[in-house]
């Protein structure tokens, strides 16, 4: 015989067991969801760590991309200057193959020039320049346009200088010093009269140069045009080749010769003589002689 429950009572238990039952299962799924939550939470954390990582690459990829265009770009532009550089050099050459040396040669009792050597082109120097219109000069072409340039800005400042002599011929200096030989004697011609074959007037761009007030030559070291010369001649490219004191030949303040802007500019400034540098020194302007 089953006690007798009371139903009041049952109903209290069944409805504690019931509750019990949801609170159980309440916490069970809490605890589910929380678990859910965790792993989730630690998924996204994950993800958002993998996404930095990858965003980290993708930064890196395009540092390296940015590196690669600026190395080839560097690289082509050195490539270009390279080109250039060798373009450069070729261009030189061949304007140094075009430059005759003899040009800056030093012409003295030790070097001279061949007798058969002639500049490869001649002009007729303006009547108006010469100091004897009957007797017409001759100057090498390239160089003509700086003599008219220099004998115009003189004229311009008052100095009037003519030509008396400019290109000659190994026959012409040959002719010249015997004749002078004649008038003077062999020892004084020598003084002052180069020998065939070693004259500067055998280039075409040596000129000797008057002052229209004087005869000859006759007091030029006390003219004005020489101390014009001294002064200005070098922006034209024109130096004075034998120098007062040089131990080439006997003082010439009449004797002229270009050796372009660039060598005539240094030997001013560095207060020098074309003599007094070495043919090494003197051949590196060959290659800007005309410009
Ligand atoms: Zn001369």
């Amino acid at each position: 015989m089953l006690p007798q429950t009371n139903p009041k009572k049952l109903s209290v238990i069944v409805l504690c067991v019931v509750l019990l039952s949801i609170l159980v299962f309440g916490f069970y799924k809490y605890y589910v969801v929380a678990i859910k939550l965790i792993e989730t939470e630690k998924e996204l954390a994950s993800t958002i760590e993998n996404f930095k990582l990858f965003q980290q690459k993708v930064f890196e990829l395009q540092a390296s991309l940015l590196q690669l265009s600026q190395d080839k770009e560097n690289q082509s532009k050195a490539y270009q200057d390279e080109l250039k550089d060798a373009d450069k050099k070729v261009q030189d050459l061949k304007k140094l193959t075009e430059t005759d040396p003899q040009l800056l040669a030093k012409y003295s009792k030790v070097y001279f020039l061949n007798e058969n050597y002639a500049p490869p082109s001649l002009v007729s120097i303006d009547e108006k320049y010469l100091d004897d219109t009957s007797k017409p000069q001759e100057i090498h072409k390239e160089v003509e346009k700086y003599l008219k340039r220099m004998l115009g800005r003189a004229l311009r400042s008052g100095i009037k200088l003519t030509v008396t002599s400019a290109y000659r011929s190994f026959s012409d200096q040959f002719s010249l010093k015997a004749g002078y030989k004649v008038t003077y004697g062999a020892g004084t011609a020598n003084q002052f009269s180069a020998e065939q074959g070693y004259s500067e007037h055998q280039l075409g761009t040596t000129v000797d140069l008057n002052y229209a007030s004087t005869t000859a030559f006759v007091n030029f070291e006390n003219s004005d045009a020489y101390k014009w010369l001294l002064d200005n001649a070098y922006k034209y490219g024109f130096v004075i080749s034998y120098p007062k004191g040089n131990v080439y030949y006997q003082f010439e303040p009449w004797h002229w010769r270009f050796v372009g802007l660039e060598l005539a500019h240094d030997l001013h400034e560095d207060d020098q003589y074309f003599y007094d540098l070495s043919q090494r020194d003197i051949n590196k302007y060959l290659l800007n002689f005309f410009d």
